[in-house]
């Protein structure tokens, strides 16, 4: 009896010292994971910038000739025959809107609903990260592609470098008509700016990544920086909207004057990780200076023409009045000539510039 009993309490004892060692390891284990995630977070490409994002571009007041000329790959002949951009001039350095201004002077949006709190919308499983990643959440599951039908004529319109006081209209004008298009957004963090996301995400839009900062010089200095960069953004849109973004595009589009020696490097780290990215193969002209209202309308509808699966590249910072003025136009006359519109999404077959060797 007596040696049973000591038995059990022996027994007892193990049980116990074995469940606080458990628990000491697990309270080690999220003492860690709290001190790493601030670490991974921690951009030194950013020290300057506080929180406002770069003030690099927007308007074409500060245009330097010398960022106008990247024109990423324009002649080079793309792999897919049937996907041929053309010239993939306007994602410039110049043209993006990341403005501290930009911030500030956006008038209120109309929220006239409550904040979403839903869940993160993600469609497909979580794909673990390796051990030791710097950036474990940088991993999304990629769906197969599905083939675009033949004599299917369909219109991607992309907005880039929003959200903007710009959005909100531009989603108005999409509501009206019942089109949903692709946002590429940019690290903008004013509480209109994040609304517009929310707002993007609830009317049924794509919201994907385009780059938290646009500064090429840092982003495309290696495939670290433009990991960080991407992260940044990605928690942005995680964060705000629940939303886990699957697909990309670069800034500059994937071929630009400053990412020749890191372009392949970084597109293959990215595919590594399930991203999809996007290129257009229809330039809008939005962000060229001088280009008219008439013109952006003009470029939309005659490039479009030459395809039946069209990504149209045109931009949404608050600069870009034009294009919103135009898109009603651009809706109606596309639609009469048979299209149909969607958002992009990663089982969208891309259509992409050809990477340099
Ligand atoms: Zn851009």
């Amino acid at each position: 009896m007596k040696r049973r009993r000591r038995r059990t309490r022996h027994l007892r004892n193990v049980v116990l010292s074995l469940s606080a060692v458990g628990l000491f390891l697990i309270c080690v284990s999220i003492f860690y994971q709290g001190l790493l995630d601030p670490l991974a977070a921690f951009q030194p490409s950013v020290s300057g910038g506080g929180e406002a994002p770069s003030a690099a571009e927007d308007t074409s007041a500060s245009l330097s000739p010398a960022s106008r000329e990247e024109a990423p790959a324009p002649s080079e002949p793309q792999p897919a025959p049937s996907q041929q951009p053309p010239a993939a001039s306007a994602e410039t350095a110049s043209d993006e809107a990341v403005s501290s201004s930009d911030v500030k002077s956006e008038s209120a949006l109309q929220s006239e609903e409550p904040l979403q709190s839903e869940p993160p919308v993600s469609s497909l499983p979580a794909v673990s990260a390796p051990e030791g990643d710097p950036f474990p959440e940088l991993y999304v599951s990629k769906p197969d592609y599905v083939p675009h039908e033949a004599g299917d004529k369909v219109v991607y319109l992309t907005f880039d470098d929003g959200p903007s006081n710009l959005t909100i209209p531009v989603l108005d004008v999409l509501d009206r008509y019942g089109v949903k298009a692709t946002f590429f957004v940019v690290g903008k963090t004013s509480e209109d700016d994040k609304e517009a996301l929310r707002q993007t995400v609830k009317r049924g839009h794509t919201l994907a990544v385009h780059t938290y900062t646009h500064r090429y010089e840092e982003i495309y200095a290696s495939p670290e920086a433009y990991l960080s960069d991407f992260s940044r953004m990605r928690n942005l849109i995680y964060d705000t909207t629940g939303v886990e973004p699957t697909i990309y595009r670069y800034a500059g589009g994937s071929v630009n004057s400053y990412n020749k020696k890191t372009a392949r490097s970084i597109v293959e780290e990215m595919n590594r990780r399930g991203y999809t990215y996007y290129d257009w193969n229809v330039d809008s002209g939005d962000a060229q200076r001088g280009t008219s209202a008439e013109g952006i309308y003009q470029n939309v509808i005659t490039q479009t023409s030459k395809h039946e699966k069209a990504i149209v590249l045109m931009h949404n910072s608050s600069a870009k009045k034009d294009t919103l003025d135009q898109l009603p136009r651009i809706i109606e006359k596309l639609q009469s000539m048979g299209y149909r519109f969607a958002a992009l999404d990663p089982t969208v077959e891309p259509i992409n510039f050809r990477l340099p060797d």
